[in-house]
């Protein structure tokens, strides 16, 4: 087929792309050199805010200026926990430009699960909003506020400047310039890999210009004129990499919202009369249920595609989208925080009418199908595990060798988890998870975290954690649990337990009482077995 050779590697259909042969190049200058002719960067939604390409780069300058002053050098971590913002790519483009290392966290995580990345990543300074400055109890670091233009004392918290300040700085071209590597870390985001708990994913700067510059040779020649909505969260690959990073490659304009809800989301498409909206799958789906009275309410004439990702997308879904909206092209995507984005996708509207496929490999990448059980490499056509390799594959996990060594072998190849094929055509098809993960409106609901959490419970004895599959949200977390003789702590007092430590998205929505976990002889929850025992009863 040409795109198989006979040791059964896939290679991608698409055009390989060059990489810059400097050695000593940080991503931020090599995102600011791309030729284009954009005027806006970045609008924010709620209050119109405009940032041109000008703007944001002396922006990004004086940010990189107020935080070498404040100490942040090559190999520091810098935390963001924040909504989308305009401000959101500015920070993570200037800490990168210093060589230190962004490292974001979902805001709606608690205290807790702040404390615990935190202890993890070592973070020398945090950005965030006022609102979120109480989850950061307990931490004595220094924080730049977000949101306020001056700074505001927050009993605890060392609140030391606003971005605002920071925005206004004149950098003084005096700043300390460590020497950046392509190969350094620059971006920590946190993924749980194929098994256990969170992980710090290490992706370098060359990591992530494989990705700008695969997105650079899929676009489109009117790039420049598209306008992007993103709602998509930006502590997430997906609006990490695409939408605070990615589009400034192609001079399009990325209007932000802070976060998602159907209706700003709808508002702000007509709005700002935009071209292309990126989305999970729960999202489509309210779309296809409401379309009736949403295309009344609303002009969606400007949208041209929809990029859905992070989740399957089942065919239903897509036939039912395109009956309700036929001017509208869906263009699926997959992809891993481990890949730093890579993966597959569809790049043309021919190419978007593969339905059930999730596109052709991304461009420099190459595939393996591996069988599960043998290890043997598949042909096409067959089913197994899906390996990568390739220029955007991760450094690692932070602070874990082992977990490392698990995922990524010495010839460069990262284990997926996902079971796939490759069609004679070259396009993938995810067929299922075969690793723990839950996904629940494209989140990641590490199952080993919630096992952990609910262990900690004096009346438990032993507790398994699996997706139980829904329609609007994909996956939910249901625990089973075995209570400790003489217990009888009930169904709601376990699940307030571990609502009251976890992220909303996180909290176990359906529980069970058992006698025992079922397990294989060296103690691995047979997760797979509880799956089956819970879709069986729907
Ligand atoms: P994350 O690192 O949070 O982006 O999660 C990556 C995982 O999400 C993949 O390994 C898949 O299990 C799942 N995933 C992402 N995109 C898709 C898709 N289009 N179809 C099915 N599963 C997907």
């Amino acid at each position: 087929t040409g795109f198989c050779s006979s040791n059964s590697t896939f290679y991608s259909k698409r055009k390989p792309f060059p990489l810059p042969s400097n050695r000593c190049l940080d991503i931020t200058t090599f995102i600011s050199s791309f030729p284009h002719h954009g005027k806006t960067a970045f609008i924010e939604a709620a209050t119109g805010r405009h940032m041109s390409f000008s703007e944001l780069w002396r922006g990004v300058d004086s940010v990189a200026t107020c935080l070498s002053d404040l100490g942040i050098r090559k190999g520091h971590v810098v935390l963001i926990i924040a909504p989308n913002s305009i401000f959101f790519p500015i920070v993570c483009l200037s800490v990168m430009s210093l060589g230190a290392i962004i490292t974001t966290s979902n805001p709606l995580n608690t205290p807790r699960e702040i404390a615990l990345q935190m202890a993890d990543s070592k973070p020398a300074l945090v950005f965030t909003t006022s609102q979120l400055v109480p989850t950061l109890a307990g931490s004595s670091l220094p924080i730049v506020l977000l949101d306020k233009q001056e700074i505001i004392t927050a009993s605890e918290a060392k609140i030391v400047v606003t971005m605002d300040q920071m925005m206004k700085k004149e950098p003084t071209g005096s700043r300390v310039r460590d020497r950046v590597y392509q190969d350094d870390a620059a971006s920590l985001l946190y993924s749980s890999g194929t098994t256990g708990v969170s992980k710090g994913v290490i992706s370098s700067h060359r990591n992530l210009m494989a990705l700008m510059q695969s997105f650079s040779c899929m676009a489109n020649p009117d790039e420049v004129l598209q306008t992007h909505i993103c709602t998509v969260p930006m502590f997430h690959i997906y609006g990490f990499g695409a939408f605070a990073l990615g589009k400034l490659t192609a001079g399009s304009t990325v209007v932000i919202l802070s976060k998602f809800d159907t209706n700003e989301m709808l508002w702000a498409i007509e709005k700002y009369r935009a071209t292309c909206l990126p989305l999970v799958p729960p999202i489509l789906l309210g779309l296809v249920k409401g379309a009736d009275q949403i295309r009344r309410k609303y002009d969606l004439s400007s949208l041209q595609s929809v990029l859905c990702g992070g989740a399957p997308l089942s065919n239903a879904l897509i036939n039912g989208f395109l009956e309700k909206f036929p001017t509208v092209n869906i263009r699926q995507g997959y992809a891993l925080t481990e890949t730093t984005g890579f993966g597959a996708s569809m790049h043309s509207p021919e190419e978007s009418r593969k339905y059930g496929t999730v596109g052709l490999l991304t461009a420099s990448l190459e595939a393996r199908i591996v069988d599960p059980a043998t290890g043997s490499a598949l042909q096409v056509n067959q089913t197994g595990e899906l390996w990568l390799r390739g220029p955007s594959i991760m450094k690692g996990y932070l602070n874990n060798v082992e977990a490392t060594a698990l995922t990524l072998n010495s010839d460069g190849w990262l284990k997926t988890g996902d079971l796939c094929y490759i069609d004679g055509d070259g396009f993938l098809h995810v067929v299922d998870r075969l690793k723990e993960v839950i996904k629940y409106k494209g989140y990641q609901v590490p199952p080993a975290e919630l096992e952990a959490l609910l262990l900690s419970h004096p009346e438990i004895s032993d507790a398994a954690v699996i997706p139980f599959p829904d329609e609007e949200v994909g996956q939910y977390p249901m625990a089973y649990v075995v209570r400790k003789t003489g217990s009888n702590v009930s169904e709601t007092d376990v699940i307030d337990f571990v609502a009251r430590q976890v992220a909303p998205y996180k909290k176990i929505r359906k529980l069970a009482f058992v006698t025992s976990i079922p397990k294989n002889p060296s103690g691995k929850i047979l997760r797979r077995d509880l799956v089956k025992l819970a879709t069986s009863k729907i």
